[in-house]
């Protein structure tokens, strides 16, 4: 016999969609158990976001470093060359995953939500049972919230093991692979891919369409291309993985680009060929909601097409961000206790964390154009703010781009590309959400020297005014 337990909201995952729906939905007072069977955090702070920004920051260090030993730039030497232990990063990168999850842990008991680790299966849409530690528990609910996240996608030519990894296990590696593959050159092969090559692995890229980074726009890519091309990185685009063959300690990957068959020789071979809902293995199947190709079918609301039943985040759709996510989570327990809410962000901002990061906030001059929406733009490059010159950041290529309707000049996105350019992010989402338009963010002040003055110089040059080009 299993131990019975009721609740008001049962949330099923812990990840940043989950753990928020969970401590929101406490604070406003409601009866909250969360199921997860990992640590808290789930995808985002356990394997994903947190973890490979660390290595990301290990991998700048270490190059920074590196330069400052070749006597390049700065006036500051090193008497020796730098060395990278990877073992000792992994050990930092853990440490601040075990702090933030043990964060998450505390703000969970402050708002008084009950935690029960273990794998939820359900019998029916409001009953699961979850086998864990402490014996099997049955728990019934008056409202679920699915937060069950995603999955890495396979391929089956690339079955993993023997050195055939995810990001997950890319990011515990211990030991610098000398030869890198990486099939996938999306948001996670580039931003790992890219820092293992600035610690010193040689790194190719198999990229199935005609260029890395097929979401984002041709003009915000072209600074990635250039770094990747003067850091010694192979990007083979049209390329398909066709199957990979263990040779001794080493793999062979035999893949066809255009008619031509290769064959690229490594240590590793990172699979990062996009993610995929988790919707199996716990019970879906009994819960009788409606699918959406591969992911559970919700409303602007996150409702599912079961009464009570609510889904958020990875599970539900793109985009797959850990902040699109949490913000569902905190909609959805306020939806529960009664409040009005609607997921209907005007713009959810992307960042990707390549050297130098790009980030996209709403539409692009094509998409604009696409929807029929005829638009004025403005761009300012990096190179001619003094804040980023002054970080050494304003030789890479970057700019920021405003794009505007040209009847009104509301601002429809704003993208940029450029070192250290995702701190602006939250700056263009505000502008876009609070919709802006061009002459507000003109006649806003904004400190002196920052990289966020490059957003009124865009603007101003949108307005055919620009002063410091
Ligand atoms: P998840 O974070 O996947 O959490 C789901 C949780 O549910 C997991 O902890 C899992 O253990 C648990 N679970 C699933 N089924 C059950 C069950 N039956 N019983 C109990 N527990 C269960 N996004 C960004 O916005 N920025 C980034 O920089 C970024 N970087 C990333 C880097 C990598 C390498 C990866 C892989 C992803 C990255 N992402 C990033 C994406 C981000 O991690 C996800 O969008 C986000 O984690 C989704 O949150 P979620 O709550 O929907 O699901
Ligand atoms: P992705 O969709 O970003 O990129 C996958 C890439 O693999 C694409 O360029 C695709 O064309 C390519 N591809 C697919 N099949 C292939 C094949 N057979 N051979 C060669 N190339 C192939 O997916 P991802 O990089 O795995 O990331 C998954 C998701 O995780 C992202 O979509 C994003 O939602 C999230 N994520 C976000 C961040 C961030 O916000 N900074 C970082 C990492 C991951």
């Amino acid at each position: 016999m299993s131990a019975v337990i009721g609740t008001q909201v049962l949330v099923v995952g812990g990840g940043p969609g989950g753990y928020v729906a969970a401590i929101r939905a406490g604070q406003l007072g409601l009866d909250t158990t969360l199921i997860e069977a990992d640590r808290p955090g789930g995808t985002c702070l356990i394997r994903g976001c947190i973890p490979s920004k660390a290595l990301i920051h290990v991998g700048a260090t270490f190059e920074a470093m590196q330069r400052h030993a070749q006597g390049e730039r700065l006036g500051i030497a090193l008497p020796q060359p730098p060395t990278v232990d990877l073992a000792g990063a992994v050990r930092w990168k853990d440490g601040i995953v075990d702090r933030l999850s043990g964060g998450v842990s505390g703000l969970l008991k402050k708002a008084g939500v009950r935690v029960v680790s273990g794998w939820a299966r359900f019998s029916d849409a409001k009953t699961c049972t979850v086998d864990g530690a402490q014996g099997a528990v049955t728990i019934q609910a008056e409202h679920v919230i699915l937060a069950t996240g995603s999955v890495p996608a396979t391929l089956p030519a690339l079955p993993p093991g023997d050195g055939v990894i995810g990001s997950a296990e890319a990011l515990a590696l211990t030991e610098l692979p000398r030869r890198l593959v990486v099939v996938g050159a999306g948001y996670i092969g580039l931003e790992l891919g890219s820092a293992f090559a600035r610690l010193g692995a040689a790194v190719t890229f198999v990229e199935a369409t005609d260029r890395i980074l097929p979401g984002y726009d041709a003009a915000l890519v072209r600074p990635v291309e250039q770094w990747l091309g003067r850091h010694g990185v192979e990007v083979l685009t049209g390329a398909r993985a066709q199957g990979v063959i263990r040779d001794g300690d080493g793999l062979r990957l035999e893949l066809r680009q255009g008619e031509a068959g290769r064959t690229l020789s490594c240590d590793k071979l990172l699979v990062a060929v996009g993610r995929q809902p988790n919707t199996e293995g716990w019970g879906l199947e009994r819960m009788a909601v409606d699918m959406d190709g591969a992911f559970v079918k919700v409303d602007a609301q996150c409702r599912t097409s079961m009464r009570n039943v609510w889904a958020i985040g990875d599970l539900v759709g793109e985009p797959m961000l850990a902040h699109k996510a949490s913000a569902q989570g905190e909609m959805v327990a306020e939806l529960i206790a009664g409040r009005r809410r609607a997921f209907a962000p005007n713009a959810i901002a992307a960042v990707c964390f390549t050297e130098p990061e790009i980030v996209a906030v709403g539409l692009s001059p094509e998409q604009a154009g696409e929807q029929g929406i005829d638009v004025v733009t403005g761009q300012f490059p990096l190179a001619a703010n003094g804040r980023a010159l002054t970080m050494d950041a304003g030789g890479d290529g970057g700019f920021v781009r405003v794009t505007a309707r040209a009847d009104n000049h509301q601002v429809v996105g704003i993208h940029a590309v450029g070192a250290h350019a995702s701190e602006l992010s939250g700056e263009f989402a505000l502008a876009i959400e609070m919709g802006a338009v061009l002459e507000d963010i003109a006649g806003t002040i904004h400190v002196h020297p920052t990289m966020s003055e490059t957003l009124p110089e865009a603007a101003w040059a949108a307005l055919g005014r620009a002063i410091h080009i």
